[in-house]
């Protein structure tokens, strides 16, 4: 079985102090039995990341960024480059979050193209797919899914297989309405056999969840045969929440 892959994704929050005490709780409760079950890894927002740095380097917590730039270096007021990240020892960058598909005009092809600059930069990219509830009622959930993920394999080609997935329904993001474990189970299977199609090393893929996942409905989602790990906000903000979502992990 893969090793699951735990991240928090803290979105836009957080400071100095308050991050130092999350990171002083989580490091405090991780235990051997989690980190034998679970990667972990936080993504926090970009002039956080010296500070995760200093706080994690050496520790059994990886941490990465939310998002990154299209393009290597140069006028790009306000962007952040992979290479940057690099700088800041970040194992993963979220990609194509929806929050970012839906408040700054991301779309597919920009997606993919962040995806390649991650991983030129020897950053692992976690791309973000997910249908809206109308997507989903309108019996679109797997059509989306597969442009949004058919995007990102085209471009990275022969590294598809170095890229993790989240399958997030829109619907289900910050809302407290988790996808059913069956239902999330479902759209994973589909993924999946698109990654089986890119690439014959397929089996290193991890394909997470992120939803309203918490504490209470971690363990069933998590046990589900195509359910790699979980992509976590609200509860990755409280140490003891996080913790028990890690210790989930069959
Ligand atoms: P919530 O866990 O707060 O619903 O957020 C999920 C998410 O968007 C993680 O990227």
């Amino acid at each position: 079985m893969t090793k699951k892959l735990i991240v928090g994704n803290w979105k836009m929050n957080g400071s100095l102090a308050t991050n130092a005490g999350l990171l002083q709780a989580l490091l405090a409760g991780l235990n051997d039995d989690a980190i034998a079950v679970a990667d972990v890894a936080l993504c926090a927002s970009s002039p956080y990341l010296a500070q995760l740095q200093t706080l994690l380097q050496g520790t059994a917590l990886g941490w990465g960024a939310q998002d990154c730039s299209a393009h290597d270096s140069g006028a790009y007021t306000g962007e952040v480059a992979a290479a940057m990240l690099r700088d800041f020892a970040c194992r993963y960058v979220i990609l194509g979050h929806s929050e970012r598909r839906q408040y700054h005009g991301e779309n597919d092809d920009l997606v993919a193209q962040k995806a390649q600059r991650a991983l030129a930069a020897g950053i692992t990219p976690i791309v973000c797919v997910g249908e809206t509830l109308a997507d989903r009622e309108a019996g679109r959930t797997e059509f989306v899914v597969k442009r949004q993920l058919s995007a990102v394999i085209h471009a990275v080609g022969h590294c598809a297989s170095e890229i993790v997935v989240a399958y997030e329904p829109v619907w289900a993001i910050g809302t407290g309405r988790t996808a059913t474990p069956e239902q999330a189970q479902a759209v994973h299977a589909v993924l999946r056999s698109q990654l089986k199609a890119a690439s014959a090393h397929s089996s290193r893929n991890r394909i997470l969840y992120g939803g309203s996942m918490n504490a209470a409905n971690a363990a069933e989602l998590l046990s589900q045969p195509d359910i790699d790990g979980g992509l976590i906000g609200g509860a990755s903000l409280k140490a003891d929440e996080f913790l028990s979502i890690i210790a989930s992990c069959p």
